[in-house]
């Protein structure tokens, strides 16, 4: 069975990195957001359009993002359980010119035995088979990974259905990965 592994929002702390951007307050325990709903960009009170914002997320924003609380914990659960050569970093990337560069070199700094191991690209569905799982914050990603086949594990977090969890997305993921690692179908080659 091989891993297909979100970053941003899983690994990466994407939602807090961009309020520090603009210099606005973010506090995920006093969350500012409908918890459970995924479109909330541009932040809260800010007067910018959806295009504006995200073409101010340049290069170097990506390139330098923080890991999120339990981001490392995370990956070294998933490496012991599919072990490293069977996973594969799966990020989406925005229009904005440097979006994609600045994840390559992200993920070259902090991640550097995953650097000829990573996917980019919105459409997550299309990596989808009956021997792949991908761990992944947005509902949508998970639903449509299923639908073409693959197996889908949402990392609890404020802003997607599973938002009451959020406090224990590591036990979650734990419990959901063990459940996968008991199904014997599906580790056979
Ligand atoms: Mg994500």
């Amino acid at each position: 069975m091989i891993c297909f592994l979100d970053l941003d929002g899983v690994l990466v702390n994407f939602l807090a990195e961009v309020h520090k951007f603009f210099a606005l307050p973010y506090d995920v325990d006093n969350y500012p957001y409908e918890f459970g709903r995924w479109d909330i960009l541009p932040p809260k009170n800010m007067s910018m359009s959806k295009s504006i914002f995200w073409d101010s997320l340049d290069e170097d924003f990506y390139a330098n993002l923080s890991w999120t609380k339990d981001g490392k914990q995370i990956l070294s659960f998933i490496e012991e359980v599919f072990g490293k050569n069977n996973i594969c970093l799966l990020t989406s990337t925005t229009n904005t010119p440097g979006c994609s560069a600045g994840k390559v070199k992200w993920i070259q700094k902090n991640l550097p035995c995953y650097k000829r191991q990573f996917l980019i690209g919105p459409p997550k569905q299309f990596c989808a088979h009956d021997k792949a799982v991908l761990i992944d914050d947005k509902d949508r990603n998970i639903s449509d990974f299923q639908f073409h086949g693959g197996y889908g594990i949402l990392v609890p977090r404020a802003w997607n259905s599973e938002y009451k969890s959020m406090y224990n997305s590591f036990d979650v993921l734990y419990s959901k990965l063990s459940e996968l690692s008991n199904m014997e179908s599906v580790w056979k080659t």
